[in-house]
């Protein structure tokens, strides 16, 4: 039983890891480096960057903590190469691990020619070569999209595959939506010293989130200096020898040294021949059913490139589904297997801003919309003695349980390591522990995990369970 899997992000590693530990023999077709856009452009450098960050906003804060410093300045050299470094490390740790399941990794650029064949011209350049197997795993993830207004290869137009590339840190940034990928570039440039300023079309930042999430996040990045226009847009961008001017949907008009656009990303798909194939698509994402299979039998589409929820642990799931699904269907020709599919309501969502944000399942509000009745319970981390002894008091846990029952249908943390203690919630969630199961269960003191007990608690009281 042969997999060909197109593209070596968390999507594609994971579902070929998975084949090959099932018992496929494994070919991973992959143009650039194993691990994707998640290891070399996204979550890691990002999360190392801030890591340096939040650092220098330390050292701002010396004094509060009976602490003198001077405030840390940024060597630039020395952070791309810290970044490098963690980045080769877990590249180099995927690229053993395939070694060791024996997945054959080809590199270069691959294309579908027939619904199980991809041709792959060779990255050194040696050729093409064509790989067929029984079942083929689409994995080629997003890309940054490109606001057609906007000429992006003016050099001071970034994407946030410039911003991780580390080549400088502008004195004045204009960053183009305020979502996920915008506010953690805007809290990194913050803290380094930037004068940033956050153009988001929609009423609010973090579309799609709980006020009191949004308005706490706002409410942070702001007394780090970050300035919003919500509601506008920008309109184009011009040149003005080195410096950059967004001109805005307002009239407004915002100078920089650079225009970062981060307004989402799209399912890279175009040019590798998914529609010629017959593959069904949805505008540029590849469509799917809940087997990740797509309309084409043996051809199997996950991550980034599927659309839904565009994360790396998303991703990742997706891929070790859909290798069980193309496993479990191969064994059982003529029959019907057990498929598997994925939790999509249990599953964390975080920004890494100070505080950080992590959300899992719905609000109160958006449980109601499907019918739902749910009360929500509310605890800060004002009141908590690790919170306090780290300066970190800002935030909250939120959660909504329905009533009744005390099933909790979701939770939004904003505050310290909100995105580690979210998975207590997660797991709750996932495995029907309500409301009374989780305030009942004793939380070491002292730690922040205690507002969830807190929150819990209040939620199991209002829910009358
Ligand atoms: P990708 O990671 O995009 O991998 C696709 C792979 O396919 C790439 O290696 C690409 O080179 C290869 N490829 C594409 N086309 C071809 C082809 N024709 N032939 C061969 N190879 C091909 N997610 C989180 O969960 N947490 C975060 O903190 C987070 N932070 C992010 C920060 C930034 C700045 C960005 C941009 C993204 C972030 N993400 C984060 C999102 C996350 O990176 C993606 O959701 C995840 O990488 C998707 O995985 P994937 O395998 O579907 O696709």
């Amino acid at each position: 039983m042969r997999i060909v899997v197109l593209g070596g992000g968390p999507g594609g590693y994971a579902a070929a890891f998975e084949a090959a530990r099932l018992g496929a023999e494994v070919v991973l077709v992959e143009r650039e480096r194993l691990g994707g856009t998640c290891l070399n452009w996204g979550c890691i450098p990002t999360k190392t960057i801030l890591r340096s960050a939040h650092i220098v906003a330390d050292t701002r804060q010396a004094a509060e903590f009976g602490l003198e410093a001077t405030v840390a300045s940024v060597d630039i050299d020395r952070l791309r190469e810290r970044k490098e470094g963690v980045v080769d490390e877990l590249v180099g740790q995927i690229e053993s691990t395939a070694k060791r399941l024996k997945v054959q990794v080809v590199y270069g650029e691959g294309r579908l020619v027939s619904p199980l064949e991809v041709e792959v011209a060779l990255a050194d350049g040696s050729g093409v070569e064509r790989i067929s197997g029984d079942a083929v795993i689409l994995a080629t993830g997003s890309v940054p999209f490109r606001l057609p207004s906007i000429d992006h290869d003016m050099p001071g137009v970034w994407t946030s595959d410039e911003a991780v590339s580390l080549g400088s840190i502008p004195d004045e940034i204009v960053i183009i939506g305020g979502g996920v990928i915008g506010l953690e570039f805007a809290c990194a440039y913050a803290a380094f010293g930037s004068t940033v300023t956050v153009v988001e079309l929609m009423e609010q930042i973090l579309p799609g989130n709980d006020r009191r999430v949004v308005k706490a996040t706002q409410t942070s990045l702001e007394e780090m200096g970050v300035r919003f226009f919500l509601g506008d847009a920008v309109e184009s961008v011009e040149q003005h020898g080195e410096r950059m001017r967004a001109i805005l949907r307002s009239g407004e008009s915002i100078e920089g040294d650079v225009v970062m656009s981060a307004p989402g990303r799209i399912p890279n798909s175009a040019g590798f021949g998914y529609p010629e194939a017959g593959i069904e698509m949805d505008r540029a994402a590849v469509k799917v059913d809940e087997h990740f299979r797509t309309n084409v039998p043996g051809v199997y589409a996950i991550g980034d490139l599927i659309g839904g929820m565009m994360l790396a642990h998303v991703a990742e799931e997706e891929g070790v589904v859909a290798a069980r699904n193309a496993v479990a269907e191969l064994h059982t020709v003529g029959a019907s297997p057990h498929l598997e599919s994925v939790r999509y309501d249990c599953i964390p969502a975080c920004v890494y801003t100070f505080p950080e944000v992590a959300v899992v399942g719905s609000s109160r509000d958006s449980a109601k919309e499907r019918g739902i009745d749910a009360v929500q319970a509310v605890a800060k981390f004002a009141a908590n003695g690790k919170a306090l002894g780290e300066g970190e008091s800002d935030g909250f846990v939120q959660i909504a349980a329905e009533k009744g029952t005390g099933r909790i249908v979701g939770c939004q943390i904003v505050g310290p390591h909100a995105v580690e203690i979210i998975h207590e919630v997660a797991i709750a969630m996932r495995y029907g522990i309500g409301a009374r199961e989780l305030a009942e269960t004793v939380h070491a003191h002292p730690t922040v995990s205690e507002v969830i007990k807190l929150a819990a608690l209040d939620a199991a009281g209002k829910c009358g369970c």
